[in-house]
């Protein structure tokens, strides 16, 4: 691996690879496999991601707004895209670019079905999404009748997919509760497919429900955070491998005196002698505040320092009193050790935060597999 000489985001096609696989033999060799691509792929690159998953033929993608859609399309990627939070004021351009809208209410649905209409569509794909207790977005399980009847009346739309979403599949606690969403949902696909006539494809699992409710997998999977490394728990951490590697570098070293202080409000004050690092990453790259004052740290040729002081919009000060460095070495934020994960809870938040959360300021480089 190249030694850092800024701040960079390290992605390895090779470890997405390795996720990739690894989901997919968790899967009958009938389920298909959606890759949720949004938010720039989890903050990482989402065209150099799509495109890697399009040479594998991953079945589907998935982003959460038109924009995203359009920027695949721009960068070559000819797979099916379902945009799971579609605004109408945008349904034109997703017609122009064949994205695949959600609808999950008689709002969205209507509105759909008028571009569609004005834009001469027969038979465009549309996805229903259905809400069995995440209360977030989907038609009431009561709500059946009403969309099969509008779907019916027109040609404009074809339904292609049915789905919902789990609300808390990587938590044991709640599996009753996961159970009952998965009844609710195939109640609601049998229902569903028998009013409209035809057997439209079925998926209602994320990363933690492919590893947790293989009964659930039905005829596609989404997943999202598995392809990045994270299985939302230690045990499946260790199967997968974070694609993703933030490092940077030492910009300067300080050695300060007992009573000092370091940045913004004097936030750290100096019990002795100390010497200090800045970084340049800062607030604005995605390192939030929260992880500054010695909640947060980095890794310093092998060895932990801690965030102190307040973090900068564009630096970090970090504690390197004890380890050995220079200007102009390698520090590790999040990589393999601490994974983003790790580095997450050291600010009481989760690895889908802080990996999503890495501004487009920071250069995103690739390692091919
Ligand atoms: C983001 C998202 C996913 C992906 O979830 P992961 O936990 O990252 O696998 C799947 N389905 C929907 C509806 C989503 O919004």
């Amino acid at each position: 691996m190249p030694k850092a000489e800024q701040t960079v985001l390290e992605i390895d096609l090779k470890a997405l690879k390795h996720n990739y696989e690894y989901i997919k033999s968790k899967l009958h060799s009938h389920t298909k496999i959606l890759a949720v691509v949004k938010a720039f792929a989890y903050g990482s690159d989402a065209n150099a991601i799509a495109n890697y998953l399009q040479n594998l033929e991953v079945d589907y993608f998935a982003v959460a707004y038109v924009s995203e859609g359009v920027a695949l399309r721009d960068a070559g990627i000819r797979t099916p895209i379902l945009v799971l939070h579609p605004q109408a004021v945008n349904f034109k351009t997703l017609i122009e670019r064949c994205l695949e809208p959600s609808l999950y209410n008689a709002k969205i649905l209507n509105e759909f079905i008028t571009t569609a209409s004005q834009e001469k569509q027969n038979n465009y794909p549309v996805h229903i999404k259905f809400n069995t207790g995440l209360n977030r977005l989907g038609f009431k399980e009561n709500d059946i009748d009403y969309v099969v009847s509008k779907a019916s009346e027109t040609s404009t739309i074809k339904v292609k997919s049915i789905f919902s979403h789990l609300a808390a599949s990587e938590d044991f606690n709640e599996k009753a509760f996961t159970e009952q969403q998965i009844k609710t949902f195939k109640s609601i696909s049998e229902t569903f497919s028998k009013a409209i006539g035809y057997q439209p494809m079925l998926h209602l699992t994320n990363t933690s429900g492919v590893l947790n409710y293989p009964e659930a997998h039905l005829d596609m999977i989404r997943t999202g955070i598995g392809l990045y490394g994270f299985g939302n728990s230690e045990e499946e951490n260790k199967n997968l491998k974070p694609i993703a590697t933030l490092k940077s570098v030492i910009s300067q070293i300080h050695h300060i005196e007992k009573g000092e202080t370091v940045g913004y409000n004097r936030a750290y004050k100096s019990e002795g002698l100390k010497k200090t690092a800045t970084i340049p990453i800062g607030h604005a790259d995605g390192i939030g505040r929260q992880y500054g004052n010695k909640k947060g740290f980095v890794t310093v040729n092998g060895k932990k320092a801690l965030i102190i002081g307040n973090v900068c919009m564009d630096m970090i000060m970090i504690d390197i009193t004890d380890i050995e460095c220079n200007e102009g070495d390698e520090v590790i934020i999040f990589g393999n050790h601490p994974n983003a994960s790790k580095f997450a809870e050291s600010a009481n938040t989760i690895s889908y935060e802080i990996i999503t959360a890495i501004s487009q300021r920071v250069k995103r480089t690739l390692l091919k597999g």
